[in-house]
């Protein structure tokens, strides 16, 4: 069961998911709301956080998450605030009941990942890419487009079967979500 707690949120946070089973997780925390009231309207407790990339918008509730469930926090880079352990490019990650392959994908921001699985068919995009053809914005520190193109191709040649995509900002993709990865990459191919 993935949620998305912050669909009804008007503030300016990230989407953030809840992926309930053997190792509940919250991706990604957002910002500026009760994400712990909202974790706990579903579930008593998480095993972990695990970050698609340090972006406030995304974290601003780590301590609120961390001090409320006594959690440790995952992502690519530990030298950032609140990430307690490393995730490698490739590595494999447990989310839910499921096994996910994490894959690092700079661009938007250097220590941004994406998570796929092909046995459910999902796929966690981060700020890579959204519905529609969009692209994470490449104009921040850290940002560029040659490389967020280079992340594009590089999920696109990973993901297989894929029936779902939670991304950071926006709706969910869960028709033929791989159409929005190659229009996406088309988009954000334009100029480079
Ligand atoms: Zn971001």
């Amino acid at each position: 069961m993935i949620r998305n707690l912050a669909r009804a949120q008007r503030t300016m946070t990230s989407n953030v998911f809840l992926v309930e089973g053997e190792r509940t997780v919250l991706v990604d925390v957002g910002t500026d709301f009760d994400v712990v009231s909202e974790t706990q309207t579903h579930v008593d407790d998480i095993d972990a956080v695990v970050l698609t990339h340090t972006h406030y918008d995304h974290v601003g509730n780590l301590e609120a998450v961390t001090e409320a469930f006594g959690v440790d926090v995952w992502g690519y880079d530990t030298d950032q605030d609140g990430v307690d352990h490393e995730i490698t490019d490739g590595e494999t990650v447990q989310l839910g009941d499921h096994e996910y392959q994490a894959l690092h994908t700079p661009g938007h921001k250097e220590d941004h990942l994406c998570f796929y699985a092909g046995k459910p068919g999902v796929l966690f995009a981060g700020d890579l890419i959204f519905a529609n053809g969009g692209f994470g914005r490449t104009d921040l520190a850290e940002g560029n487009r040659k490389t967020l193109v280079g992340s594009i191709n590089r999920l696109l040649e990973l993901v297989d079967d894929l029936d779902e995509m939670h991304c950071g900002h926006g709706p969910s993709v869960t028709t033929n979500p791989k159409h929005d990865i190659e229009i996406a990459l088309q988009a954000a191919q334009m100029g480079v």
